[in-house]
């Protein structure tokens, strides 16, 4: 029995044409093809500014770093996200502070970010969690007076829209990650967009080490160039071997998107009427993009989510844990936390199912049913 993967990057020869004309052009490292992928992605996102980087992390410890978040800050993050969120402040020096989610979108409310805020709040890493868009524009209105930045982590939310417009498109700083377990794809990678060209300037300069001057524009130039190095700087930059992979991927988003979100409605024909099941659906402000199809088991459904993942797994299909819990993890047991009752819920009673490009209705109709089978054989239930 071949086992269902959770994902599948959809990747092609295109791609390797791509790879093929940047190594043959002998200019492997950032130069025109990253900068022609930022303009493909602000171009497709309605984003004035983008800034490539290495990483959704790096972009995020950069969006930190240029905001002047620092040692003695206080920056409000959700426990439940991906660990990159909480560690972007600590590589500056700040502290994060956890906030609570709601059920539905798994998202961080004015309501929760408002019981997080103190006086030395300076930003607020808002996620789309799992593609799914979180109201960001009632946290910036709560933010805005008090003078606390919001970024938005959008690492899973290309192709997810906000209010009628894509999100990444706002005045806030935004983060995207090219990670292969998000929708688009350059092996590694990320991008950083801005509305503010002063700031993209800065965001420039310090991915390339301070360098007032990028490499390529000096080798570009047909008189002597002498860079200067204007501040500490990082190394964050993405290759022209990425954004060539990056400017194909990103021609793929739009029918990427219709898939997920038809098999989606596919998982929701088959699993709607299980009860004990929650399924994601889009909330009243935008659309998600399902990077990840997340499901949550009722409080009262009395089987344990490792249960229903092994019994998956024993009929060959994948599954993922839900997000997880910053936190819970050692890594962050030195960080005081709060009464996080949503997010410990979330965590331990969500899973993830397998959603990918060019999977087939009967790969749905598998998951589905045994995934109902083991719902429904849970004892003593309603
Ligand atoms: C994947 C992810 C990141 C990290 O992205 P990288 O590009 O792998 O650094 C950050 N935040 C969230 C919410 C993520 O899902």
């Amino acid at each position: 029995m071949d086992v269902i993967p959770i994902m599948r990057p959809w990747l092609g020869a295109e791609e390797a044409v791509a790879v093929g004309g940047v190594l043959a052009s002998g200019w492997v490292a950032q130069g025109p093809k990253v900068a022609a992928f930022e303009g493909a992605v602000c171009a497709a996102l309605g984003a004035p500014h983008g800034v490539a980087t290495t990483s959704c992390t790096t972009a995020l410890h950069m969006a930190l770093h240029a905001l002047g978040v620092g040692p003695g800050a206080e920056v409000v993050v959700p426990s439940l996200s991906f660990i990159a969120t909480t560690n972007a402040p600590r590589y500056v020096g700040a502290r994060p502070v956890f906030a609570d989610v709601e059920p539905q979108t798994q998202n961080l409310t004015a309501e929760t970010v408002e019981r997080a805020l103190g006086p030395s709040t300076r930003a607020v890493i808002v996620v789309h969690q799992a593609g799914m868009p979180a109201d960001v524009d009632a946290i910036a209105s709560l933010c805005e007076p008090r003078g606390v930045a919001v970024v938005e982590d959008a690492a899973c939310a290309i192709g997810s829209t906000y209010r009628g417009r894509p999100v990444g498109a706002g005045d806030n700083l935004v983060t995207l990650s090219f990670h292969p377990r998000k929708l688009l794809t350059t092996g590694e990678g990320g991008m950083l967009l801005t509305s503010d060209a002063a700031l993209a300037r800065r965001l420039r300069r310090l991915r390339d080490h301070g360098m007032a001057v990028s490499a390529h524009d000096r080798h570009a130039s047909r008189s002597v160039v002498v860079e200067a190095y204007e501040e500490l700087g990082f190394n964050y930059r993405m290759t022209d071997l990425q954004a060539a992979v990056g400017l194909v991927q990103l021609g793929k988003l739009d029918a990427m998107v219709a898939e997920r979100r038809a098999l989606a409605e596919r998982y929701r024909d088959a699993l709607g009427d299980v009860p004990g099941l929650l399924l994601p659906t889009d909330p009243p402000y935008g659309t998600t993009n399902y990077q990840s199809y997340l499901v949550r088991l009722d409080d009262e459904l009395p089987i344990e989510r490792d249960a229903v993942m092994q019994e998956l797994l024993d009929r060959g299909i994948a599954s993922r844990r839900g997000i997880m819990a910053a936190h819970l993890e050692p890594a962050c047991a030195d960080l005081s936390a709060p009464e996080l009752p949503v997010t410990e819920r979330l965590t331990r009673r969500s899973l993830i199912l397998p959603l990918f490009h060019g999977m087939d209705a009967a790969q749905v109709g598998r998951v589905a049913d045994a995934l109902a089978r083991c719902v429904q054989g849970a004892p003593a239930w309603r």
